[in-house]
């Protein structure tokens, strides 16, 4: 499943490819699941509108699209203007940029086709993935994690009786921090995702406030190479360049102390972590 250092290579990588492009026809699959907007809807906010910039917010990518300007209706025009396409890919959920004799894959939801001669394809087999249009703005819940400022950040936390992985996970406090991400965090801040999330010191929250930042940075920067074979081909390039240092290594030694990392499971998840380094 993608995480945010994924997405946010993703998003890039889309910028990158899309900028200024046209939509110049929408089509859409017959599989319900993906679209949370009407159909009628997404087609009639994607048709003809310039693709102005590609972006994530938490785990979506926001396609901010434009119409230029429209002397009939000013009013009209400014609101065409702040339309977005909201993506989220959710399990297995890819965006393709393909050329258009290229056959399409099945399990493909929706085609853009895209006036420099290219189409864009969302491909989905699982079917968790949804697009969306939105008119007015879209905002995720949570707070960004490599914007917010510490005491927003340490504010999160306060008063939570719940373990700190799971206010970590918990999307409307910050927006877009998976399993992953989580647990690398934790032990390079030195706490154990079973800690009530309120019994964190202020020099933890702190130590957690750069390691989030640190290790999402380090993802994206991984991420970064293999970005255009993910848009590009069948997407099947992965974003493993990012080491883990406890997550995924049940009984493996610990890189800093040889202790057996263990796992646990809290709410449901896997956590992964080191009895030593972690307090
Ligand atoms: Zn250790």
């Amino acid at each position: 499943m993608p995480e945010l250092p994924e997405v946010e290579t993703i998003a890039r990588g889309l910028a990158q490819n899309l900028t200024g492009d046209v939509i110049e026809s929408v089509w859409l699959g017959n599989k319900p699941e993906p679209l949370k907007s009407p159909p009628g809807e997404i087609v009639s906010t994607l048709e003809q509108a310039c693709i102005a910039g590609v972006r994530r917010v938490g785990k979506h990518i926001v396609v901010d699209l434009s119409r230029g300007s429209s002397r009939r209706s000013p009013a009209a025009s400014r609101r065409k203007k702040q339309a977005q396409w909201i993506v989220h890919l959710g399990m297995t959920g890819r965006l393709l940029i393909a050329q258009p004799d290229v056959a399409v894959a099945k399990h493909t939801h929706a085609i853009l086709r895209l006036r420099p001669g290219k189409e864009l394809r969302f491909v989905d087999p699982r079917r968790f993935g949804r697009l969306a249009v939105v008119r007015h703005g879209f905002e995720a819940p949570g707070s960004e994690p490599l914007s917010v400022g510490f005491e927003v950040f340490a504010g999160l936390f306060r008063k939570r009786q719940t373990p700190i992985k799971s206010a970590l996970l918990n999307q409307s406090l910050l927006s877009g921090i998976g399993n992953i991400y989580a647990d690398e965090s934790l032990f390079r801040a030195g706490v154990r995702p079973r800690r009530r999330a309120a019994s964190l010191t202020r020099a933890e929250l702190q130590r957690l406030y750069l390691a989030v930042r640190e290790v999402l940075n380090e993802a994206i920067a991984a991420g970064g190479s293999s970005v255009s074979d993910y848009v590009d081909s069948n997407g099947d390039a992965g974003f493993f360049q990012f080491q883990h240092r406890v997550y995924g290594r049940e009984d493996e030694p610990c890189l800093v102390c040889r202790t057996p990392i263990k796992r646990i499971v809290i709410a449901g998840r896997s956590a992964h972590y080191c009895p030593k380094c972690q307090k």
